[in-house]
């Protein structure tokens, strides 16, 4: 997608010309995109000969940490003082590819107490965070091609840059899933044209990304579609739920049930799916859809998330079994409501 030529560069090259102590920071278990849209970011500054830090709440999946730049982002789990101390005294914060400071982690505070100012670059639907420059655009596939409409709008070209490239593409192939889902466009492929006639190599980042994965990692994907799938046909619902133990069996390690919520899509007739994990003291819900069904809603309305019209995610505050009965009630509801 394009953005309406000029509509923040002003603004935005004057924040980046005016401040001092840039620092960027990406949502809590940051994704392909989170980070990509960052690291891009960050290849930019450093090409305009600006420093800036890097902070993600917590720690960076294994299948990302190939990327150029990944070792200079400081974990504020690992290192609460310094990533603290750092938004503390920044004088312009830079948030990438979340709309709620609650997805900020335990970063959340230090962020709303900063005197820093403040720029969102997005694509989650109404944000509902402050800053001095929001910059949001939900029709964008991803935070990364953001990033890379908003760089060629200042600089009047798309940038070249091999790291910043491979950064980029990361973003949008994650959250396109591969370019099969999600708003990508012509204006999405036109610039992924663009990076291959500038020599990028997909073929390297899509093996990076994609067949990194351990053998007990396969083999909890055919556990969880075999074992663990419910089909609701008369909900067009498919959901995986997976309990501690299951995680442990397989050997779990972060990042790996990526992916396992789209598996219930594959199949004729299923408009909805859904991923239950259980955690410590509450189950983490992923949800998934086709077409007009708003999982957006369902997360924020029934399961304190939120998300994209599509893809979503949220948590309950119980054990499993109440929260797939309570799943179900939902469902019971929202397609009953929609048949009268
Ligand atoms: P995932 O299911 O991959 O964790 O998340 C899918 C989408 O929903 C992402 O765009 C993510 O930003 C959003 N999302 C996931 N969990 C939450 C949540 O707890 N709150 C909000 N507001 N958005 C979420
Ligand atoms: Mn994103």
């Amino acid at each position: 997608m394009r953005i309406k030529q000029g509509k923040y560069n002003k603004q935005l090259y004057e924040l980046l010309g005016e401040s001092k102590n840039i620092v960027l920071i990406c949502h809590h278990n940051p994704d392909g995109d989170a980070i990509g849209s960052m690291l891009g970011f960050r290849r930019y500054l450093q090409l305009r000969g600006q420093n800036a830090d890097m902070i993600s709440p917590n720690s960076i999946q294994e299948f990302l940490l190939w990327m150029e730049g990944t070792n200079d982002i400081i974990i504020g789990e690992k290192e609460p003082g310094r990533a603290a101390s750092l938004i503390r005294e920044a004088g312009l914060l830079i948030m990438f590819d979340f709309n709620d400071l609650d997805r900020s982690g335990k970063l959340r505070d230090h962020i709303a107490e900063s005197e820093a100012r403040k720029i969102l670059i997005d694509h989650h639907p109404n944000p509902v965070i402050k800053a001095d420059l929001l910059i949001s655009e939900p029709g964008m596939s991803s935070a990364a091609e953001l990033v890379l409409a908003l760089i060629k709008d200042i600089e009047g070209k798309s940038l070249q840059d091999n790291i910043f490239m491979e950064s980029i593409y990361v973003g949008m192939m994650t959250d396109t899933g591969n370019f099969s889902f999600g708003s990508f466009n012509g204006d999405t492929l036109r610039e992924v044209a663009l990076m291959l006639d500038n020599g990028l190599n997909k073929d390297k980042i899509v093996s990076e990304v994609y067949d990194n994965f351990s053998i007990d990692r396969l083999r909890f994907k055919g556990f969880a579609s075999n074992e663990r799938l419910v089909y609701i046909e008369e909900y067009n619902t498919a959901y995986i739920y997976l309990r501690r133990a299951d995680l442990d069996r397989f050997r779990y390690k972060v990042g790996d049930t990526e992916g396992f919520v789209n598996l219930p899509l594959s199949v004729k007739g299923v408009l909805m799916s859904a991923l239950f994990i259980e955690k410590e003291d509450h189950i983490r819900i992923s949800l998934r859809s086709k077409g007009d069904i708003d999982v957006n809603k369902l997360a924020s309305k029934y399961f304190n998330g939120g998300g994209h019209k599509n893809a979503a995610g949220g948590k309950y505050a119980g054990s499993m079994e109440e929260c797939l009965d309570y799943f179900e009630k939902v469902l019971d509801r929202e397609y009953k409501q929609k048949s009268n």
